[in-house]
């Protein structure tokens, strides 16, 4: 039956090849067994069950939560000659009857359908009169509520083992460090399933991290020197944000258009696509856009704001360079977003566990940004596949960072956090360490603390440096809802009595920082 498959490769794809481990997935498919595939973005998960779907008889059911791309597969598939629809909450009455007499009448090789809609009392009973090929599951990591994406519909998807017994079942994902990976097994009841986990490296990406200083001048600069004429996605965290960028952008001349999830929905389907069919066009976006995209020649993502979390930012970042060209993933970051996100985390609704988990996973991706070792090598261990070589194509690697014992400063930025009663941001207590009597600091009498001026070493900018590691690390907290107040941890203990010595990466004054790329 594999050569059955392979035929069809050629034959309707187009390709002559299967990637790993494509074969080995529809194998297992096609010997009615299950597989949960883990394989970066761009690694080609759709065919290891689009195949299957076309050699097993019956339907297969494609479980997305991607509302937005169904159409678009649907018709992908179409022009290929495969025989396709999907049923969704978007579409009107008499499209979604279409759909069901296909489906009832055989026709179908492959349903789209959401988690919530296939769900439906009546949506099962109809696949129950129908023979199944198998059911597919997208986006796999949506059923983890580790993951960075979790969707509560994801989680009923158990039903499909019980209602359909004996139906292959494969789950996809495109990011799934171990833990996630042991989350979807047990949630889906994929215990016996085959694991094809796929390298996450993508060497093709050059990572940099850099510190903001003015974001939208950064990133024209990097913009104008790097890649004039080329297609790629700016992220922001707001919309807000997005839109002033994108309207900033088009004023320096740039093809820029805003996507988030407050415009019209004909306006981002209508953005989405011109970013998928055109040439040039900055996509300014936040979040909501992304998962799924399949454009190849993405020659970088920038962001302009932290992500959550390493899966968020390896996702994010690796929707560049899918053609295995060289791409950037380049970021500014600073001590603003930190606070803002540490902060957004403690105020948050969240139960304990759940703000938990998210302070471990920002915790990963502030370390990720502080490192001053090879960023590949820290993300790929992340996923669980260490490297076992610093990788040359990162910015740590390109141009090794400084570091300076930072022990005395750090111990510096403490006391005044402390003296000043732990009720301050970080602009006060930096006026106070430089010394500066303002008003609001000889009213608060802050100038008759033992601490005041006692940091003239540093400039403001380096003192700034000093509290976004120290509030990185994890040595200061943010208050909850308190417009970034600071406060020590315990942690800082060692460090206020002098038995631990601290390192800090020596931040470049300018944004002369990024080294241009260089390949031949
Ligand atoms: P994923 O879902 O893993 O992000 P896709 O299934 O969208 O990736 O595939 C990414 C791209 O790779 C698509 O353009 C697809 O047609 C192409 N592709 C998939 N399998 C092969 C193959 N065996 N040979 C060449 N190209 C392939
Ligand atoms: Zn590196």
């Amino acid at each position: 039956m594999i050569e059955k498959a392979q035929q069809l490769l050629k034959q309707i794809f187009g390709y002559d090849q299967f990637r790993q481990p494509q074969q080995d997935v529809i194998e297992t498919l096609l010997g009615d067994g299950d597989a949960l595939v883990v394989m970066p973005t761009g690694g080609g998960k759709s065919l290891c069950y689009q195949l299957p779907a076309l050699i097993r008889p019956g339907v297969a059911v494609v479980v997305s939560p991607l509302i937005a791309l169904m159409q678009d597969q649907v018709q992908a598939l179409s022009q290929w000659g495969i025989s396709a629809g999907y049923l969704n909450s978007s579409m009107d009455y008499s499209m979604a009857q279409e759909v069901e007499h296909q489906l009832r009448s055989g026709d179908l090789d492959l349903l789209y359908v959401a988690p919530e809609r296939l769900l439906q009392p009546r949506t099962l009973k109809m696949l129950s009169e129908c023979q199944l090929a198998l059911f597919a599951i997208d986006e796999a990591h949506c059923v983890s509520q580790w993951g960075h994406d979790f969707r509560p519909e994801y989680l009923k998807l158990s039903y499909l083992q019980e209602c359909f017994p004996g139906v292959p079942r494969i789950a996809l994902t495109a990011t799934a460090d171990e833990r996630t990976r042991d989350e979807i097994c047990e949630r889906l009841g994929l215990q016996n399933a085959r694991k094809f986990i796929q390298g996450f490296d993508r060497p093709n990406i050059r990572y940099r991290i850099g510190q903001k200083h003015r974001a939208k001048e950064q990133l024209l600069k990097f913009l104008k020197a790097e890649h004039m004429g080329d297609s790629g996605i700016v992220y922001c965290l707001s919309r807000k944000k997005v839109e002033d960028t994108a309207q900033w952008l088009q004023e320096q001349g740039f093809n820029a258009l805003p996507y988030h999830a407050g415009l019209h929905p004909e306006l981002r389907r209508h953005n989405q696509h011109r970013f998928l069919t055109e040439e040039n066009i900055l996509m300014v976006a936040t979040v909501a856009f992304g998962m799924g995209i399949d454009k190849p020649n993405v020659r970088f993502v920038a962001h302009l704001d932290l992500p959550k979390s390493v899966e968020a930012y390896y996702q994010e970042t690796g929707r560049a360079g899918r053609d295995g060209l060289p791409a950037d993933a380049w970021m500014v970051y600073g001590l603003q977003d930190v606070i803002f996100l540490r902060q957004m985390l403690e105020s948050s609704q969240a139960d304990e566990l759940h703000k938990s988990i998210e302070r471990q996973k920002l915790e990963a991706m502030l370390g990720l940004c502080e490192i001053t070792s090879c960023r590949r090598q820290t993300l790929l261990t992340y996923f669980g596949e260490p490297l076992p070589e610093p990788c040359g194509n990162c910015d740590t690697c390109l141009e090794p960072v400084p570091v300076w014992d930072a022990t005395e400063s750090a111990r510096k930025a403490l006391s005044a956090v402390y003296r000043c009663g732990q009720r301050f941001g970080v602009n006060h207590i930096i006026e106070v360490l430089l010394g500066k009597s303002s008003d609001r600091v000889k009213e608060l009498k802050h100038h008759e603390l033992s601490t005041f001026g006692i940091g003239k070493e540093l400039d403001r900018n380096q003192w700034r440096s000093v509290f976004r590691q120290l509030v990185a690390r994890g040595y200061l907290s943010v208050a909850a809802n308190s417009h970034g107040v600071l406060y020590l941890t315990d942690s800082c203990r060692p460090l206020l009595k002098g038995e631990l010595q601290i390192e800090m990466r020596q931040d470049k004054r300018k944004q002369e920082s990024f080294s241009k790329r260089n390949d031949p």
